[in-house]
């Protein structure tokens, strides 16, 4: 197949490029590179015949017209984005633009290529979204988010892909635009940007800075590793129903406060420090403004109906990921340097 993946310089979208490549199929990774991009990531698969690299930025439609026509391909997975929650409650304005107006360019560029091409039936338009969009649960472990969870998104950033969630959808009803919706917890893993939780953890602890936590830490997250995400993601768009969205989670919940607990411990045993423990240094930070207590996946529908299940342990996935950024610091360095070292990114709060 060629896919059109869109964000693919980031996080998920790289391990999708990186994924497909190895899997035969060919990609157009389309990218604005904005700050949280990083050709890098994708510097192996970009040296397939398979792949092709296009700038251009979801909010300007034109372009996306001239990538479709150039390239013509026979799916979209649409992974760019505003992704990152804190610079959402700064800034809300780049959200608004990408998540829903780039979204909605997505998926009108992708309707009348389709169209032109006489709406073949097996295109898809594969959207990729999270778990946000169903706001936040409460304690009781037997409540978890489902296909069904009505949205009650929280924060610019959630709202913004509720929206985009809701125009996908629209766009099927309305227009019959063949599309699958996935909707998935936090990921981790290599490649992470260095303002996210665990690589902020991770590279503040080997700098003996604090490790900031918001509140008490007692917010509880469901742990997915990014190559599970994007094995999962494959599998949707090969196998999924028309239509239909699937919920991906690993049913790793973990309180915050947990997480950087285990990450502190798997550092202290590769790299002891003179004296006590990583966990030293873990700092309380005032809460973040609405902050979500609880999301939790509930797998079901992707397991049964597709045979989908992670293949990482959420211990194997952080050691793994600890590894990666103590093995590449080649990676993480100059991010950092760019972006400042020892600040939690996009509140400026100096941790
Ligand atoms: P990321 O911030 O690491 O990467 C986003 C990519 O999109 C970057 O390469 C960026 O340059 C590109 N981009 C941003 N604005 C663009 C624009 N206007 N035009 C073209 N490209 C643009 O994000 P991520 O963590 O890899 O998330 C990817 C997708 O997965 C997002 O849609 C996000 O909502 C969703 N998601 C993320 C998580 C998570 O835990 N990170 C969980 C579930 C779903």
């Amino acid at each position: 197949m060629k896919l059109l993946v869109t964000g693919g310089a980031g996080f998920i979208g790289s391990a999708v490029v990186r994924l497909a490549i190895a899997r035969g199929h060919c990609v157009v990774n389309l990218d604005a590179l904005t700050y949280a991009a990083c050709l890098e990531n994708v510097a192996e698969a970009a040296a397939s015949p398979n792949y092709v690299f296009e700038r251009a930025d979801i909010r300007d439609r034109a372009a996306l017209d001239v990538v479709f026509s150039k390239h013509k391909p026979d799916a979209v997975m649409h992974l760019a984005a505003e992704s990152h929650v804190d610079r959402s409650i700064d800034g809300p304005g780049d959200f608004i633009e990408t998540n829903i107006t780039g979204t909605y360019n997505m998926l009108e560029a992708a309707r009348m290529y389709w169209v032109g091409q006489g709406k073949p039936e097996a295109f898809r338009f594969h959207h990729i979204s999270t778990d946000e969009v169903f706001g936040s649960l409460p304690s009781d472990p037997a409540v978890k988010f489902t296909e069904d969870t009505p949205y009650d998104p929280r924060s610019p950033y959630s709202a913004s892909k509720a929206s985009s969630d809701h125009l996908v959808r629209a766009w099927h009803e309305t227009y019959g635009l063949p599309v699958v919706l996935t909707n998935c917890s936090n990921n981790y893993g290599p490649y992470h940007f260095p303002e996210k939780l665990i690589p902020v953890v991770i590279l503040n602890a080997l700098a003996g800075n604090n490790l900031p936590i918001y509140g008490k830490g007692d917010n509880i997250r469901d742990w997915l590793f990014v190559e599970d995400h994007a094995d999962a993601l494959l599998l949707v768009l090969e196998k999924g129903k028309l239509g239909r969205s699937y919920n991906i989670g690993g049913e790793n919940e973990r309180t915050n406060l947990e997480l950087v607990k285990t990450l502190c411990s798997i550092l202290d045993a590769k790299r002891p420090k003179d004296i006590g423990s990583y966990a030293d240094q873990i700092t309380f930070v005032t809460d973040r403004p609405g902050h979500d207590a609880r999301y939790a996946i509930d797998p079901t529908r992707i397991r049964t109906e597709l045979g989908w299940s992670p293949s990482v342990t959420v211990e194997e996935g952080l050691e793994r990921t600890v590894e990666w950024y103590l093995a590449n610091e080649a990676w993480w360095k100059p991010l950092q340097d760019r972006h400042g070292v020892g600040v939690r990114l996009g509140t400026g709060k100096k941790v």
